[in-house]
């Protein structure tokens, strides 16, 4: 099998699976105990502490631990919020994940759109002059949300740019790096940003576990209440076992940031010959992109005819359109990119990381021409 969709979830690395069997075999041991077993169990949060905030360059206080990138944005989002009194409108891009974009919907302020163009990346003159016209009496503080790698496309956005925008005018900007860590170099201070969301799985960690960033200072209430565990900000017995494997996760990822970054030889490869071969267009073929992301759409060739047919190759890639309930939803990532009705239905999503080999590229280019051959091609030839 060929696995091509790590921005799913990627495959456990082994140090992240080490290090979590370590903290199963702990036996019981709850952090928040003050006897030998907790302050074990306490220590292992605390040392996976210091690893995440060390790479993204943070301090460790500023790590609050959450159940993944889905309760990250949402602590983020709805605690800043509520610091705010309902006093703020959010200012959400086209291209969210829906974690941040269905957040962001039920906080219970006016949500705006930062528009994306053609190219996948925020429109920062339309932001600009939102902002220059911003009537802060009637629409209180800003709050953007921005991601800085898109999961569909792998497109970077400019998130220091826009941050310092937002952050100019009195603002607070939320950032969905979980696609990007990993994968680009992701330096909290460098970005610029009030908070980061961050989530174990796309790297090579476990499900289940994921990170918030804070910035010091940056005021954020908790929106999960309890026994008071990170400093109040988020209750709930801590996932120690998830907590140590998102450590070591993370230290890895890190450290293989130079590898992952050749991975783009190989996908540019790969595109050049689907694009030869298979007459498919390249989505955000122009833009910064993450290494390891392919989103490519032949029009005619259904996305979810292609996700089949490379199943039954044995190759595991993503429709860029969600189907549900036998309706196919198009991909609004790309249609906030302006992708007509045709391209944005046949787009797909192959994704690539720590564990790819370079003749995996090879073998999605093979099992994808030749479903098309057997197909699309036939009927255009
Ligand atoms: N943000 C982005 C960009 C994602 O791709 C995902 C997962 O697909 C999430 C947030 C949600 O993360 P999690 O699965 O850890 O809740």
């Amino acid at each position: 099998m060929i696995y091509a969709d790590y921005n799913a979830t990627a495959p456990i690395r082994p140090e992240a699976r080490e290090a979590l069997l370590a903290a199963l075999d702990l036996g019981a041991s709850n952090p928040s105990s003050v006897h030998r077993a907790g302050r074990a169990a306490r220590a292992m949060v605390e040392r996976a502490r210091v690893q995440i905030g060390g790479a993204i360059g943070s301090r460790a206080e500023d790590i609050i631990f959450t159940s993944g990138g889905t309760e990250s944005l949402l602590l983020a989002i709805h605690g800043a919020v509520l610091t705010l009194d309902g006093m703020a409108t959010l200012i959400v891009s086209a291209i969210e994940h829906e974690a941040a974009a269905k957040a962001a919907a039920h906080a219970g302020v006016p949500v705006e759109t930062a528009y994306v163009g053609a190219d996948g990346r925020v429109d920062l003159e339309d932001l600009k002059a939102r902002l220059a016209a911003w009537d802060r009496d009637e629409k209180g503080t800003p709050v953007l949300v921005l991601m800085l790698a898109n999961n569909e496309t792998g497109i970077l956005q400019p998130v220091p740019e826009a941050a310092g925008l937002v952050r100019g005018a009195g603002g607070l900007v939320v950032c969905d790096a979980v696609q990007a860590f990993g994968k680009v170099a992701v330096n909290a201070a460098m970005l610029g940003v009030d908070y980061i969301a961050l989530s174990a799985h796309k790297i090579g960690g476990p499900q289940g576990i994921g990170a918030l960033w804070h910035r010091a200072g940056a005021p954020l209430k908790a929106v999960q209440h309890g026994g008071g565990q990170e400093r109040g900000l988020r209750s709930g017995t801590e996932n120690v076992a998830g907590i140590a494997g998102f450590g070591a996760a993370a230290i890895a990822a890190v450290r293989d940031l130079p590898k992952y970054a050749m991975l783009s030889a190989h996908r540019d490869a790969m595109e050049a010959r689907l694009k030869a071969e298979g007459g498919v267009t390249v989505i955000g073929e122009g833009s910064p992109r993450v290494a390891g992301t392919s989103n490519f759409s032949r029009p005619g060739f259904r996305a979810e005819t292609q996700v089949m047919a490379l199943d039954l190759a044995g190759v595991c890639v993503s429709a860029g359109s969600a189907c549900s309930s036998g309706k196919v939803k198009r991909s609004l990532v790309l249609m906030a990119m302006g992708a007509d009705d045709a391209l944005a239905e046949s787009a797909i999503r192959a994704s690539f990381g720590w564990d790819t080999k370079p003749e995996d590229f090879e073998r999605v280019a093979d099992a994808w021409l030749e479903a098309a051959r057997r197909t699309v091609l036939k009927e255009t030839a």
